[in-house]
Order: structure tokens, then C-alpha cells, then sequence
């Protein structure tokens, strides 16, 4: 699914954030940049020790905040490593942590002038945040970005699995209908 946002796209797709042609993908990090499971792992094994050794260096990214280091073997140039919060209830800022935590991979992406980017689901996965809340909050930082920011041709979000696909599908759906 895709929508236009003035020139812009936002767009879904099912499938893999490790293959993506995007300039830039996002990663769901932890604060110590220390690599994990699920999506983490996943772009350290497919983009080499390159990325963290230069996350090493960095040495740490606070929750609602990201960082930038190169791709190392993947497609996309930059790997953009955003740390989200972890879902405890939904009274202790987590919105505002996950949308802070969007807007910062977004800015950097316009600072570097990376046009094209590709998310995960931040905070959905070992972190608990719930998908429907989430993917709203996704959705609808990415989509008020891009109407003030059409130097970012293209933000890509790559659900793994055809259970998150449906869920940022349905919100985009939802968000659509009150927005056009
Ligand atoms: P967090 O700790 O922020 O919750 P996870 O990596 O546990 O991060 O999960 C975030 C989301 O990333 C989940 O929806 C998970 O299914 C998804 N995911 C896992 N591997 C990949 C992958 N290779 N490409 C895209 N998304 C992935």
C-alpha cells in the first residue's frame, strides 16, 4: 500500500528491512547499541561487523533518540539505529518516546540529505509496545513529517509478517479517511 503525500511516498511493503534499496534503513537498537535479537541481529549479520564497530564507538544512543553509521554490506548506504522504549503499560511516555525516537532517525535523514528510508516496527517486537498504538503513532509522525519535509522522497515502512503488514495497513486505511 501506498499513499502520496504531496510528492512524497509513504508506503508499506511486507517483507525483510535487511534487503531494502532505500538509502537509509532504520534499526530498532537498544541504548547500548549492543546488537540483540530480531531486527538488530538481523542487520548486524546481513551488514557485517562495519556497523558495529562504529557503533561501538559511538558507545550509546538515549531512548527516543538515534544514530548513524554506515551500511556496511548492505544495499543501503546508512543503517539509522533508533532506540524506542520499552512498552510498560503506556503511562511512563512511551508515545512521546516512540514518536521522539521516529523524529530523530527522520532529521537525520534530512540533515544527510537521504531521500528515500526504510522503518521497521520500533518497539513492537521484544519490546513489547502494541502494534495498533504503535503503527498510529508510526504512521501519523511519518505522514505530518512529510508534509513539512519533501526533500524525503520516500519512507518505506517493511513489516515482517503478514500479521504487522495488516496492522500498519489497517491504520494507514483509518488515517487516510480522516485525512483526505
Ligand atoms: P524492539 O526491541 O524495538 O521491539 P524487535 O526487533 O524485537 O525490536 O522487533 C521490532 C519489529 O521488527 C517486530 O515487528 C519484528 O517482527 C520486526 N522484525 C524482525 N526482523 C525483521 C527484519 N529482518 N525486517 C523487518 N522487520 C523485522
Amino acid at each position: 500500500m501506498k499513499v502520496k503525500i504531496d510528492s512524497s511516498s509513504l508506503e508499506l511493503v511486507q517483507g525483510d528491512i535487511t534487503q531494502q534499496e532505500t538509502e537509509a534503513i532504520a534499526n530498532a537498537a537498544n541504548s547500548r547499541l549492543a546488537g540483540g535479537g530480531g531486527v538488530d541481529g538481523a542487520i548486524h549479520r546481513a551488514g557485517g561487523p562495519a556497523i558495529m564497530e562504529e557503533c561501538r564507538k559511538i558507545g550509546g544512543c538515549p531512548t527516543g533518540h538515534a544514530v548513524l553509521t554506515t551500511g556496511g554490506n548492505l544495499k543501503a548506504k546508512y543503517v539509522i539505529h533508533a532506540v524506542g522504549p520499552i512498552y510498560r503499560g503506556g503511562n511512563k511516555g512511551e508515545a512521546e518516546l516512540l514518536k521522539s525516537a521516529y523524529l530523530s532517525c527522520l532529521k537525520i535523514a534530512s540533515e544527510r540529505g537521504i531521500k528515500s528510508i526504510a522503518f521497521p516496527s520500533i518497539s513492537t517486537g521484544v519490546y513489547g509496545y502494541p502494534i495498533d498504538e504503535a503503527s498510529r503513532i508510526a504512521l501519523t509522525t511519518c505522514w505530518d513529517y512529510l508534509m513539512e519535509h519533501q526533500e524525503i522522497e520516500l519512507i518505506r515502512f517493511v513489516l515482517f509478517g503478514e500479521a504487522n503488514y495488516r496492522a500498519y495497513e489497517k491504520t494507514l486505511k483509518a488515517l487516510e479517511q480522516e485525512r483526505r
